[in-house]
């Protein structure tokens, strides 16, 4: 199945305002994706429409959200089922700062209905650090039957690397995102303690509708599944 695991919506500050749910799957068919998560910044707040409006163009929809951790390293969480994504959902909330978000300064925080209407605004800013560090954070998506991706890590801001240098050998994580697939051997030499269990995921991280993926990274669902069925 060719996906994109790494979208933002206009939930995101950072994204563009455009990026409303008809839009996003839109885009992701006529790019020829099958599969795609839209991974807010600690929140998941517009995954119930999304997973609608996936499926209103014939995408499959894997719930997500993109955590910042205590030390600023991101990582993405999926969860299959709706109701684990509300239940972290909860667990993600009560970790934010009650800071609000500088609209001018950020960007807006839209929530969508299905019709692309903005129905309200996230009045907490959703660009801030989780008061949990990244075991913790591990810990509770596992809890919640949820698979932890480390995210872009060889990225120059907000990636494991960045931020503690190396990925710790005993850290929890199931999958790890690169940009290219080139950059595997280079993750790999690094660490080549890294288990053949683990997936690997090409995303876009796409802010914007152009910067979703083009139908070129493929995953076979049975794979994430296997891995799912651990934390059942
Ligand atoms: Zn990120
Ligand atoms: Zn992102």
């Amino acid at each position: 199945m060719f996906y994109d695991l790494h979208i933002h919506s206009g939930l995101s500050p950072c994204a563009n305002d455009d990026m409303s749910p008809n839009n996003i799957a839109g885009m992701a068919m006529l790019k020829g994706l099958q599969l795609i998560a839209v991974t807010d910044h600690n929140s998941l707040k517009q995954q119930r429409v999304m997973a609608a409006a996936a499926k209103q163009y014939g995408l499959s929809y894997v719930y997500g959200v993109e955590v910042q951790t205590l030390e600023e390293v991101h990582v993405l969480a999926y969860f299959k089922q709706l109701n684990d994504a509300e239940q972290f959902q909860s667990w993600l909330a009560q970790r934010l700062l009650p800071i609000k978000n500088d609209v001018q300064y950020f960007g807006h925080q839209y929530l969508f209905d299905l019709e692309d209407q903005v129905i309200g605004n996230e009045e907490v800013l959703l660009l801030q650090s989780v008061m949990a560090d990244i075991d913790e954070t591990m810990m509770a998506i596992h809890e919640h039957h949820g698979l932890a991706v480390l995210a872009h890590v060889l990225d120059r801001s907000n990636s494991i690397t960045t931020q503690l240098g190396f990925i710790p050998e005993t850290l929890q994580f199931d999958g790890i995102e690169i940009k290219h697939p080139t950059d595997y051997q280079r993750v790999m030499a690094m660490h080549p303690w890294i288990s053949s269990q683990v997936f690997w995921l090409c995303d876009s991280d796409a802010h914007q509708l152009v910067d979703i993926s083009e139908a070129e990274h493929a995953v076979d669902l049975e794979v994430l599944e296997a891995v799912w069925r651990k934390y059942l």
